[in-house]
């Protein structure tokens, strides 16, 4: 399934906004429990877990909460924490109260004005995942929840050792799923030709991110780019299901790099954009 918004959106600066997305069930599983919604200003994938359609049905209500913040041109933090906290608890019910019954990942990019200048807010939840390429950089956005991102975060294990480690597919937070909920912020100024990549673990866990990065350099329209991610997880072995979000800002911002005058540092999230902390030896 793969979806466009043909018309764009439009953000200050003359950007415009466009999406793309793709999702598949893979080779291996019999349904998909990956949903995605691409509608201004919210671009997201949840990838959701727990038997009996529990999965499914998670990561759909997840998609239906922020859903209702699309019917306007902008969003704020507030709103996003909001969704989220409808969402899990809808989902809490869903699972009839049973721990990790039911549960998703919530990985979320919106597109937000302050002062006159476009943002990529990005969420994360889980171990869906956001990269940005902008000009020469390409980087990972989100930090994973994962045991295996806490592995690494001690140093005990590499990246390498963690794309095949047994518990690789575990999260430490996710939503309806446990008592930790609490997403991860961040923001980030809007350049002209930014390529935000939203994606499952059924293209992360299977697709490298030299690779990732590669095809989403090419030239050719997202949508394309989307179907090749999807393609490329798939010849992989497809184990899990695949869900790719691509958003482009296309047209000129200026130079958002350096900010117009008064709108420096009060404009950014403080303590909350970064990374949780390390928990270190806190659970015996
Ligand atoms: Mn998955």
């Amino acid at each position: 399934m793969t979806g466009t918004s043909p018309s764009g959106t439009e953000l200050p600066g003359a950007l415009r906004i466009v999406s793309a997305a793709s999702t598949h069930v893979g080779r291996v599983r019999a349904t998909n429990e990956d949903s995605y919604l691409e509608a201004a200003p919210i671009y997201l994938v949840a990838d959701g877990m727990g038997g009996h359609n529990a999965g499914e049905v998670a990561s759909a209500i997840a998609v239906e909460e922020f859903e209702k913040l699309t019917l306007q041109p902008q969003v704020t933090i507030e709103q996003l924490g909001d969704a989220l906290r409808s969402a899990g608890r809808r989902i809490a019910e869903v699972g009839g109260g049973g721990l990790l019954s039911a549960g998703t990942t919530v990985a979320l990019v919106a597109t937000m004005v302050i002062d006159d200048l476009a943002y990529w807010v990005v969420l994360n939840l889980g171990d869906s995942r956001v990269y940005r390429l902008s000009d020469e950089i390409f980087e990972q956005v989100s930090v994973d929840h994962s045991v295996v991102q806490e592995l690494m975060d001690r140093g005990e294990i590499t990246a390498q050792e963690a794309q095949r480690h047994p518990h690789r597919h575990m999260v430490t937070r996710a939503l309806g799923g446990g008592p930790d909920s609490e997403p991860d912020y961040w923001l980030i100024p809007v350049e002209s030709g930014d390529r935000m990549l939203i994606c499952s673990d059924g293209l992360s866990g299977e697709v490298d991110d030299a690779t990732i990065e590669r095809v989403l350099r090419s030239p050719a329209p997202i949508e394309v780019v989307c179907e090749d991610l999807v393609e490329l997880a798939l010849a992989a072995g497809g184990h899990d299901n695949v869900t790719v979000v691509i958003v482009e800002a296309a047209g000129p911002q200026g130079a958002p790099s350096a900010p117009a005058p008064g709108t420096g540092e009060e404009v950014e999230i403080d303590e909350d954009t970064l990374p949780r902390p390390i928990p270190g030896s806190a659970s015996p």
